[in-house]
């Protein structure tokens, strides 16, 4: 039987999962888990780009536990899919390193969320770290030899980075590394409830996945939708409403969003209804996300376990990859003048 090929993608813990992470990726990624060997990191390191005081990496691991339950929780099967975490495997450190030398200052800083990201965080000079951010991310793809990486649009340029630099060392010290595809989510990037053009943890404008219905619902009632619609007899605009986009995303009954964009477009369908049908909406799609997640809180030893299983089995991967690269590249000598304790100065004599 040959090898299935290798699918890798991940979340940084820094906060729970949200309807974003879901249609940009998870589902994707739930979707293709049986079709690919998958790998899902929880990727630790990357949280020390922004946030590397160490009030912020106390709540690592609280964030990384509700990583594992949001995973679980959407169907990612631990049965056929490895959970790991970044940090717990010391080839990342070494790997990145090596791709360090592989590519050059003006080449990330062309990457645009780099910038967003330092923005974001309050930081006015670049560090070298969230420079690198990208190719720590290579690493995480390129250690598992993955071949495909389902990301939301935000990350596409990320990956693309990881392709190039698959691509430059294989020509450099011979053919280690399969250039990954980017797999992007059937919505590439979810607005927030505030209309902002991202969903995201860091700005509050987020639905989870672990919400509880009421709260769904209080988000919904408060969403942004047409501004210049002030009275529901006013004709409104359905494209790039927020309101219509969760519908068309998370809204079963084609039916039922055709109906109100046809009424809300002709001023004869109020606010209030579009948001209760879709909050409504929501909390079915949510409903079994939830059941399963109280079942795993339940029964805390088995995300435990399937982290710890996780961690072993992408171990026993990361070695397989650095030793190859240490064979390749040519730096394996190190190991080898000490197993032989050669003298390395010893042809000078
Ligand atoms: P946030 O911006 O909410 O803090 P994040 O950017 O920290 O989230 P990452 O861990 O960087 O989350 O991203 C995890 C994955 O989820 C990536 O593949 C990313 O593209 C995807 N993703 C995050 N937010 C969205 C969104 N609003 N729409 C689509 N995909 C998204
Ligand atoms: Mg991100």
């Amino acid at each position: 039987m040959t090898p299935k090929p290798r699918l890798l993608t991940g979340d940084r813990p820094t906060g729970r999962l949200h309807l974003g992470h879901y249609v940009g990726s998870l589902a994707n990624r739930v979707r293709l888990q049986r079709q690919y060997e998958s790998f899902f990191i929880i990727a630790d390191l990357h949280t020390l780009t922004t946030k590397p005081e160490p009030e912020y990496i106390k709540e690592i691991p609280t964030y990384i536990r509700e990583t594992v339950l949001d995973y679980l929780s959407v169907g990612i099967d631990p049965e056929v899919s490895t959970i790991f975490v970044q940090s717990a495997i010391p080839e990342t450190y070494q790997l990145n390193l090596l791709l360090e030398m592989l590519v050059t200052v003006p080449r990330l800083e062309r990457i645009p969320s780099l910038k967003d990201m330092a923005r974001d965080a309050n930081i006015d000079s670049m560090p070298f770290g969230l420079l690198g951010y990208p190719v720590l991310q290579a690493v995480d793809i390129l250690l598992p030899r993955a071949q495909v990486v389902p990301v939301g649009r935000d990350n596409q340029s990320h990956v693309e980075l990881a392709r190039e630099l698959a691509r430059r060392f294989n020509n450099l010290y011979g053919e280690v590394f399969p250039e990954p595809d980017t797999i992007i989510g059937d919505v590439p990037l979810l607005v927030g409830t505030d209309g902002q053009a991202k969903m995201s943890k860091s700005l509050g404008n987020a639905i989870y996945l672990s919400d509880e219905a009421e709260i769904v619902r209080q988000k919904v009632m408060n969403m942004y939708t047409d501004p210049k619609r002030l009275h529901a007899t006013d004709p409104g605009t359905v494209e790039g409403n927020p309101v219509f986009i969760y519908h068309d995303a998370f809204n079963p009954s084609k039916a039922e969003v055709d109906d109100l964009k046809e009424r809300y477009r002709v001023g004869k369908v109020g606010d209030v209804e579009v948001k209760k049908k879709l909050a409504a909406a929501i909390n079915n799609f949510l409903e079994p996300f939830r059941e399963k997640r109280a079942y795993y809180l339940a029964h805390p030893t088995i995300p435990s376990d399937v982290l710890a299983n996780g961690i072993r089995r992408m171990q026993v991967e990361a070695k397989t990859t650095m030793e190859l690269v240490r064979e390749k590249t040519g730096l394996a000598y190190s190991l080898d003048l000490f197993a032989d304790q050669v003298d390395i100065f010893g042809e000078y004599d």
